[in-house]
């Protein structure tokens, strides 16, 4: 069931609306401006139903908070009026507002505005989400990445914990392309990013398509030792796919990891950082693939294989 919050000081109002609604919608109701305030950015409703008088805190302010903070400034908002106030009706919309329902209230009409809002809702929602999905995967597209990374890094900056960038990239994947086809390299990159999906369990961690057959991963608040040793077990997982390739690195497809871990101070630059991720899956690549580099917070290089190694399998 969906779920609405109505605020509204009169008890009486509040549950007449209830009534009206509560027969399609799960309902919640706050008395005061500032309980509204709490539960809308604690719950995840679908609509709020807000009156515009109350003491207090009143439903102008309100509506202007609930439109400054990201998770709550999308939810859609109705004002309460009453049917002599125009003025009132005026001043919501232009605040955000998406409609208002007049009092007294005539319930087929109250009942007929909310569903329709909350159909528009669920759409959006549905549209927002597919433009932040990669459609060949279905795993976060660079879009997504890209709103992501910024936020998550202020935070990180804030907390002063450490933060890891990675960069994934399959290797010698034009020779693939060349050798199978693009279809069959359509389902490598879709098994690619299966197998990293699998091996993420942390809310915090995220992983996108960062472009053709590159992916981008961030990690939060764990020290790059145990990012390194956590790449090095899903770069063996990816080549353990054992999907044939005719590459020099390897007889299986295999991907090349760099990345860096930093805890971020209040003047570092994200794309200082992400430069550094870019350097290390290049050096990777340039040591003979298959193989994590990564730069720990005192940006020393962590190689998965030692020097000699590289340069024998050159
Ligand atoms: P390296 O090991 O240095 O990364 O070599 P590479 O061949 O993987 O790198 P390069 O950047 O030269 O080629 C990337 C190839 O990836 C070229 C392109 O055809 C292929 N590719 C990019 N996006 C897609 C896609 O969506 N589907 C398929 N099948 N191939 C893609
Ligand atoms: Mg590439
Ligand atoms: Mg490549």
């Amino acid at each position: 069931m969906e779920k609405i919050l109505i605020v509204d000081d009169s008890a009486v109002q509040a549950a007449q609306l209830k009534a009206i609604l509560a027969e399609t919608y799960d309902i919640t109701i706050a008395q005061t401006a500032e309980d509204g305030l709490h539960r809308a950015s604690r719950e995840n409703y679908s609509l709020i139903l807000l009156d515009v008088v109350m003491p207090g805190m009143d439903g102008f302010t309100l509506l202007k908070k609930l439109q400054e903070e990201i998770i709550t400034q999308s939810i859609p908002v109705i004002l309460i009026t009453s049917l002599s106030d125009m003025e009132s009706e005026e001043h919501g919309l232009v605040l955000g507002a998406v409609d208002y329902i007049t009092k007294p209230f005539h319930p087929p009409i109250v009942k007929a505005r909310v569903d329709t809002h909350i159909k528009l809702y669920n759409y959006r929602r549905q549209v927002e989400q597919q433009s932040m999905t990669d459609q060949l995967t279905g795993i976060a597209n660079r879009r997504r990445y890209e709103r992501y990374s910024i936020t998550k890094w202020h935070e990180a900056t804030r907390l002063h914990i450490p933060f890891s960038i990675c960069m994934f990239d399959i290797d010698h994947f034009k020779v693939y392309n060349d050798t199978f086809g693009h279809p069959a390299g359509d389902k490598v990159i879709t098994a690619v990013a299966k197998t990293v999906s699998s091996h993420l369990h942390r809310s915090t961690d995220f992983f996108a398509r960062y472009g053709g057959e590159e992916f981008v991963a961030l990690f939060w608040g764990e020290p790059s030792e145990k990012i390194f040793a956590y790449l090095k077990k899903i770069r063996q997982a990816i080549e353990n796919l054992h999907i044939p390739h005719a590459s020099s690195v390897s007889k299986w497809v295999t991907v090349s990891i760099g990345g860096v871990t930093v805890i971020p101070q209040a003047e570092s630059a994200y794309s200082s950082y992400l430069k550094i991720a870019d350097t290390m899956l290049y050096d990777a690549k340039r040591h003979g693939r298959n193989r994590v580099v990564w730069a720990d917070e005192k940006m020393q290089q962590l190689w998965e294989k030692t020097a000699e190694e590289a340069l024998n399998s050159k």
